[in-house]
């Protein structure tokens, strides 16, 4: 609570009372808090392959440059880190975009399947490196309003962690339902699951369950937080269901005739 003052006189300038204004600062103090949090937390994830790159190109430039296999090595780190880096700007960069434009999407009327069909080719190498088995099974006869380039990246986001959370020779599916008016997109894995007791909090920007994992994986804990917002932009929600070791299910539900 903050409290401003001002004292009351008399015509005879004397004083009479006082006037008391009490803010609740409850609200503001959290946004302040979390944008803080944010801050340190760019920070830090930015840090990180910063301090590699820059440590092995000193290593590089001090060196005698004789051992071309070394060299080689050192150069393929800085690569890997400057990758990361730029798929963190990438992210964060969505996301800014996502608080920017509210209430601007871009509504056409889709047939999800097709959709579907748009962003599995992306996940072909991986899918195939890993033996993973991918089943989608959408009825062509559901539709739905939205922003089709928004909702592909939910599904890119969806998917690339059920591959990348999901052991060599496991299973995704995409399944969708109608539920009278909305569309309920389902996509399940039969990966390392999820913790009971952090799953509430997977949808908060830089949370991740195994640091070292999602770094392994080239995640940036940002993905299901550029779900959640894009899935609440037009008026759904995300949720999660999943079992330690055995796999997650993630449902998005959007409405099927967005009028925003
Ligand atoms: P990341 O880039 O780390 O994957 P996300 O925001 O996409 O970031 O996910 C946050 C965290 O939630 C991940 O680090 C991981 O611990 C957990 N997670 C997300 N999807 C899955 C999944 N399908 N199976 C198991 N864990 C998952």
């Amino acid at each position: 609570i903050e409290v401003v003052g001002a004292p009351i006189f008399t015509d005879r300038k004397l004083l009479k009372g006082a006037v008391l204004v009490f803010y609740d600062i409850t609200e503001f103090k959290n946004v302040e808090t979390m944008r803080k949090d944010f801050v340190a937390n760019v920070s830090h994830e930015l840090k990180t392959p910063i301090t590699s790159i820059t440590g092995f190109a000193e290593t590089l430039i001090d060196e005698d440059l004789s051992n071309p296999e070394i060299n080689r090595q050192f150069i393929e780190i800085i690569y890997d880190e400057s990758k990361r880096l730029q798929v963190l700007v990438d992210d964060l960069l969505t996301l800014s975009k996502l608080e920017k434009e509210e209430h601007r999407l871009t509504l056409t009327d889709m047939q999800l399947s097709k959709v579907v069909t748009e962003v599995l080719p992306g996940f072909t190498q991986k899918v195939t490196e890993k033996q993973i088995e991918i089943v989608a099974s959408i009825d062509d006869s559901i539709c739905l309003r939205a922003d089709r380039d928004k909702i592909k990246q939910i599904l890119i986001n969806l998917l690339a962690n059920a591959i990348n959370y999901t052991p060599q020779y496991g299973k995704v599916r995409i399944i969708a339902i109608e539920k009278e008016d909305m569309v309920q997109i389902k996509i399940s894995d039969t990966g390392i699951g999820i913790p009971e007791d952090v799953a509430h909090r997977i949808f908060e920007r830089f949370y991740r369950v195994d640091k070292a994992r999602s770094r392994d994986t080239g995640g940036t804990g940002l993905g299901l937080a550029i779900v959640k917002h894009i899935t609440e932009l037009h008026g759904g929600n995300v949720s999660v269901e999943s079992k330690l070791n055995e796999g997650s299910t993630f449902t998005v539900s959007l409405p099927k005739n967005n009028k925003l």
